[in-house]
């Protein structure tokens, strides 16, 4: 790790606030230089590692990580926080949206990376064996891209392990979220978020969503600000008393991406945070003659995660998210097989798409059923790769 120093900053690894840049070990790494804050009390203690700009749009998590640096003083601090404000380097002042534009991954959807990989794996790698090695939690801010605006939420993934479990939600659980995802067991040995390939290794991270179309409001930078500072209470950096919760924190354990069935201009019925149930219509397609040519339905009954804001979507691009509510813990518990026999990341329900019946038979098909049929088998995966968007 090579590091550069600010003049206003202590030496790297002493007390006080250290400012600068560092470069990782990996020399495929070395063209870039990360910022870096890192505050160090006099008291040792837990490690906090806090980042944004893996999405460079998702600017309120940015400014979050940047007022933060403010809010942790030295002498009264146990431990460390460190932050890096901007992760996705390559992207700056590039204004890419989702990707690292040098491999065209998604970070996010890259850990827990790979050091023999693509320069997003390589990264993601880094992250969590070079930076965050020793950290007791990693909290990876996010929400609101170019095009898309997204609920309060936070996001932990399950684990076997019931310890680390009840750790990762107990620190998803100090946001004043609308939401609280706990990513099914299932998602743990494909690449995935940071709280999915810190888990597939026994640690901790968890992600706060918050934003909408690359604006820095202050709703949504106050909710990372508080989360984070409540997530350092949680682990005893600081001792002062956490935010009041205003925000009802349902505990959501499924994550249903819906992908746009058709070329058309989205008309949204429903906003994050609204409950919807199965089969509602959330919106329809239309084409530029504002005729309607297919209507998104609800595939379960839950809350809106996000939804894409620009109108004109493709045919198999996300369009909206749907967290569902976690069932009651007495009803859980019987059915913990089942759960864990889970293994299909439901990316697109194929039922929740109705097409008008004009639109069937020009596509040769008369049976809705077997149209959908056909929609899913297409498939997210391969309309659209996870990678190319957040989440
Ligand atoms: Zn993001």
């Amino acid at each position: 790790m090579k590091i550069t120093a600010s003049s206003n900053s202590v030496a790297y690894g002493e007390p006080g606030i250290f400012r600068g840049h560092f470069s990782f070990a990996d020399p495929r790494l070395s063209g870039y230089m990360w910022p870096l804050c890192e505050i160090r009390g006099d008291r040792d203690g837990p490690r906090l590692c806090i980042s944004a700009g893996v999405h460079v749009n998702e600017v309120a998590a940015i400014e979050a990580a940047v007022r933060l640096q403010k809010l942790f003083d030295p002498r009264k601090i146990q431990g460390s926080v460190s932050i890096i404000p901007l992760v996705n380097q390559p992207a700056l002042y590039k204004y890419s949206e989702y990707v690292c534009p040098l491999d065209g991954k998604n970070i996010n959807f890259s850990f827990p990376g790979d050091p023999n990989g693509s320069f997003s794996e390589i990264l993601c790698d880094a992250i969590m064996n070079e930076w965050c090695v020793g950290a007791d939690c990693y909290v990876d801010m996010h929400g609101g891209d170019l095009r898309e605006n997204v609920s309060k939420f936070t996001i932990f993934q399950h684990t076997d392990d019931p310890v680390l479990d009840e750790r990762a939600r107990r620190m998803a659980m100090c946001f004043d979220a609308e939401l609280v995802v706990g990513l099914p067991v299932a998602h743990i040995p494909k690449p995935g978020r940071p709280p999915t390939g810190f888990a597939s290794k026994n640690r901790l991270a968890i992600m706060s969503e918050a934003g909408a179309n690359g604006l820095v409001d202050e709703a949504s930078v106050q909710f990372h600000v508080d989360g984070v500072l409540n997530v350092a209470r949680a682990l005893g950096i600081l001792d002062t008393p956490s935010t009041e919760f205003q925000r009802a924190r349902v505990p959501c354990d499924d994550y249903i991406w819906v992908a746009c069935p058709t070329d058309g201009e989205f008309y949204s019925e429903v906003e994050p945070g609204d409950r919807i149930h199965k089969d509602q219509r959330l919106g329809t397609i239309c084409d530029l003659f504002g005729e309607t040519v297919a209507e998104i339905a609800a595939p379960e009954t839950g809350f809106l995660l996000w939804r894409i804001t620009h109108p004109s979507i493709p045919n198999g691009s996300p369009v909206l998210a749907i967290a569902v509510e976690e069932r009651a813990a007495s009803q859980r518990k019987g059915d913990i097989r089942t759960q864990q026999s889970q293994t299909t990341i439901r990316p697109w329900h194929g039922t929740n798409v109705r097409f008008k019946p004009e639109l069937l038979q020009k596509k040769g098909n008369t049976d809705e059923n077997h149209n959908d049929y056909s929609i899913t088998h297409r498939g997210f995966v391969a309309c659209c790769p996870v990678g190319t968007r957040q989440g």
